[in-house]
């Protein structure tokens, strides 16, 4: 098999701490080694100097719009837009149609990806039969056909005795339950964060309050069965504050937030402009401030991008009438490089670690690391290399982004899957 080596890159690995300037070696889908001066005869060199070299990164939520939507996103093209993020493994949620509530979808899922998708695809199953809310899924058997976890994404479990009994199947089953937290009677008809911009836009508001409440539930929940329970693309100043304040009790409570809430505030939406449209909202700057602060003292262990294609024709609609949702895997590096690590609030080990052993950890993905004779999943980027994001040029079959045109300093400049690069930037 092939045989690759990244010579002389910047070789970060959060599971193991290093740090240090490195050649990576790359055989038969695996890694065989991370040191200096490393050669194999035949092997073909990847020039690394002045880049990061990173395990493989992984995306826990994203939408993939197969089986059902395939005119807005198929696991091939959500796989090669995720290949060109810097993404190595993608898990989708399970709202399409049908609905991933059994392990004919995920098998279906899984089988698709195996033979069209240019990186790993571990699906998430739903919580609810249709994630309607009402009856539990066929869990055990989708976390044998290969389910990693289980939400009702798009979609909170309003019922709480369905989510008691959904943590109770999914401690037994060792996975966690990943709530979309949104309390649907304090959202209804909301389109936008409520808030001073609501007001001023004429539009109907979501409250912070929304996600709070669910947030609240869930935990108390978790802490009576014992679950691992995950928040879902954390938005609100006081979920954080709650989710740091479970792991201070040492609940197995985590979150994960997306690059668009800590780097969009209600107040930079271009008014009625769908791309700025999206669950949760974008909120005020007191919240990004919190999930900024939640990122940097841990209380938020991962960044998912929620990319969610949904095509023009449904996007170029009215602001009350368009779907929720914008892509997000090509931009995802980009957004957290210029928010997070250029201003100084993290460094680039724990950017690292949001993207690879946060996630892995969550999902109990033998990946996210370098270690000898694991899975030769790379992700190579540079830290000040320009480049500008055209959403024509995605690889998405959507074009729903807020970024379009936007110039970013550092991304994604190689994506190496199963030992072979997928992916370099042009
Ligand atoms: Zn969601």
């Amino acid at each position: 098999m092939a045989s690759l080596v990244i010579k002389n890159g910047r070789v970060i690995d959060p599971a193991s701490g290093h740090d240090a300037i490195a050649d990576v070696w790359l055989e038969d889908g695996v890694v065989r080694g991370v040191g200096n001066n490393l050669t194999s005869a035949g092997a073909e060199e990847f020039d690394a100097i002045g880049l990061i070299v990173a395990p493989g990164f992984i995306d826990m939520h994203v939408h993939l719009r197969e089986p059902g939507f395939e005119h807005a996103e198929t696991i091939e093209s959500g796989a090669r837009a995720a290949a060109a993020g810097g993404f190595t493994s993608i898990c989708p949620m399970p709202n399409t149609s049908p609905v991933n509530d059994n392990a004919t979808v995920t098998s279906y899922i899984i089988e698709k990806a195996r033979r069209h998708a240019i990186v790993n695809v571990f699906p998430i199953g739903a919580i609810t039969k249709g994630s309607a809310g009402d009856e539990l899924a066929a869990i055990g058997s989708m976390v044998q056909a290969g389910a990693v976890a289980i939400s009702d994404d798009g979609r909170p479990v309003m019922n709480a005795r369905v989510m008691r009994r959904a943590m109770e199947f999914a401690r037994s089953l060792n996975i966690p339950v990943i709530d979309h937290c949104e309390d649907l009677h304090l959202s209804a008809g909301g389109d936008m964060h409520e808030g001073l911009e609501s007001v001023r836009l004429g539009l109907r508001g979501i409250p912070g309050c929304s996600e709070d409440v669910m947030v609240a539930r869930d935990i108390l929940l978790a802490e009576v069965t014992g679950a691992h329970y995950h928040v879902a693309h954390i938005s609100a100043r006081r979920s954080v504050e709650m989710v740091g304040f479970a792991k201070s009790r040492g609940l197995n409570v985590t979150a994960e937030t997306t690059p668009h809430h800590f780097a969009l505030a209600d107040a930079h939406m271009l008014p009625y402009d769908s791309n700025y449209k999206m669950k949760p909202p974008l909120r005020s700057e007191c919240d990004v401030g919190a999930v900024v602060t939640g990122v940097v003292n841990g209380s938020i262990d991962a960044i998912a991008t929620d990319h969610a294609p949904h095509p023009g024709s449904e996007k170029m609609q009215e602001f009350e009438k368009c779907p929720f949702g914008i892509i997000g895997l090509e931009t995802a590096l980009g957004i957290a490089l210029e928010q997070l690590v250029h201003p100084g609030k993290i460094g680039l080990r724990r950017l690292v670690e949001m993207f690879t052993t946060g996630p892995a950890r969550i999902l109990r993905l033998d990946r996210g690391t370098l270690a000898p004779g694991g899975p030769g999943d790379v992700t190579i980027f540079s830290t000040d290399r320009e480049w500008t994001y055209d959403v024509n040029q995605s690889a998405s079959k959507s074009r729903n982004s807020p970024f379009d045109g936007k110039t970013f300093r550092g991304g994604p400049v190689a994506t190496v899957v199963g030992g072979s690069i997928v992916w370099r930037a042009a």
